[in-house]
């Protein structure tokens, strides 16, 4: 038989919905895959629920239900000073791993080069293979992940069309600052360069930092595709409802995209996230608060326990070195065993890149009940201990 599409033939299951199936296996505290416990505000998802019995459920159109376009448009202004025309301006998306795709499906031909940051996102690599684009990968290192401005300089060519950047970053938890930012923007415009920029993160940023978008730089507006997801907006992630907002000659091929990927969202999902998207602001800084407490409640938990935690400035994630745990050869290994012996669910940080990957780091998802939290530490100080008696 001829052979079936490489990009999707023969690759791993991604390491999120392999380690979840592994943590129900095994009764493991499910700290892998990002997603929260509690589900978002009740009275977003009694609006869902009411639209859902009252209808319409057929078609909605094909950009989105007015109300949520406008709602985006509105977020936008009220968040970033942004100027978004809805009816041009916005795609309602299902999911942000959709507006992915269609943005890269849209904007990359065969044979462009697409700036990619390492560790990324798992879904980045093979959209850009799937399109025909050459990724071309810049690392950022830890503890801080800072961005070499040499490295992404070098990275940038005549033949670049596109830089996809995640801004507030998984699985690194990190902002990028100001002057990365700035270096961005300054190549993209050297080079004539889109940039599509994965925000799901905007509102999960700690300490009293702001979500600062690529778009709102200088002349950044023009080339720039911009990604959100009422999944982490509103911790709802299996409603898989995303926007994309970018100048109207750009929507036009990422709506086609769209249009032939799923075409529309459940209508009635797009209205509680309409109505979502225009709660006050201490919805969002509660958010922000209660996400930031966990995150506190983790990391001393692990820095106790002998894990290097490294600084977490957004996201739903702490990153951790594991050197000195003895969890065995690798983060894979050690993941392995922490869902089967520990119960305690991680995803290793090597998933996150394309190859060359460092080992000896793991990722711990903190939004989850307090309860929760403290039952995974307590399972994994039990575990450490027990096998630090048995080597010593
Ligand atoms: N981008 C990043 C960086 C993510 O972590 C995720 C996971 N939620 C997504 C995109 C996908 O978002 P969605 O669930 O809205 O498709
Ligand atoms: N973004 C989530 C994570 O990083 C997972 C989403 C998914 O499973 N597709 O854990």
């Amino acid at each position: 038989m001829k052979p079936t599409n490489p990009v999707f033939t023969g690759i791993n299951t991604t390491v999120f919905e392999t380690m979840s199936r592994l943590a129900m296996a095994h009764g493991a505290v499910n700290l892998g895959q990002g997603f929260p416990d509690v589900d978002g505000p009740a009275d977003v998802r009694q609006v869902a629920a009411k639209a859902l019995i009252d209808g319409p459920n057929q078609y909605p159109p094909m950009l989105g239900i007015p109300e949520l376009r406008q709602a985006v448009a509105d977020a936008d202004k009220r968040f970033y000073g942004l100027e978004i025309d809805p009816q041009k301006e916005v795609l309602v998306t299902s999911g942000a791993t959709e507006a992915l795709a269609d943005c890269i499906f849209a904007l990359v031909s065969p044979g462009d080069e697409v700036v990619l940051i390492e560790p990324l996102y798992d879904c980045y690599l093979p959209l850009v293979k799937q399109a025909g684009g050459v990724p071309v990968r810049v690392r950022v290192t830890p503890p801080h992940w800072d961005l070499d401005p040499d490295a992404l300089r070098a990275a940038f060519s005549e033949k670049t069309k596109a830089i996809l950047i995640n801004n507030p970053m998984n699985p690194t938890a990190k902002v990028f600052t100001e002057s990365e930012l700035q270096l961005v923007a300054d190549l993209c415009r050297e080079h004539d360069v889109y940039a599509i920029c994965d925000e799901v993160y905007e509102h999960l940023v700690f300490d009293n930092q702001k979500h600062r978008p690529l778009m709102a730089f200088e002349d950044m507006r023009e080339r720039t595709v911009r990604i959100g997801s009422a999944g982490k907006t509103f911790s709802l992630t299996g409603w898989k409802v995303g926007y994309v907002t970018g100048p109207a000659n750009l929507m036009d091929p990422i709506s086609k995209a769209h249009q032939w990927v799923t075409f529309t969202t459940p209508p009635n999902l797009q209205k509680a996230v309409a109505y979502g998207l225009s709660k006050d602001e201490s919805y969002y800084t509660g958010l922000a608060n209660e996400l930031m407490a966990k995150r506190d409640r983790m990391a001393r938990a692990l820095s106790g326990l002998g894990f290097s935690v490294l600084p977490c400035a957004a996201t739903y994630f702490l990153t951790c070195g594991i050197e000195g745990l003895n969890l065995g050869a690798n983060d894979v290994e050690a993941c392995e065993v922490l869902v089967k012996e520990a119960g305690v669910a991680a995803v290793p940080v090597s998933a996150f890149y394309g190859d060359d990957a460092p080992t000896s780091f793991i990722r711990f998802c903190f939004c989850k009940r307090d309860e929760v939290i403290d039952e995974a530490m307590s399972r994994l100080q039990g575990f450490l201990t027990a096998t630090n008696s048995e080597s010593a």
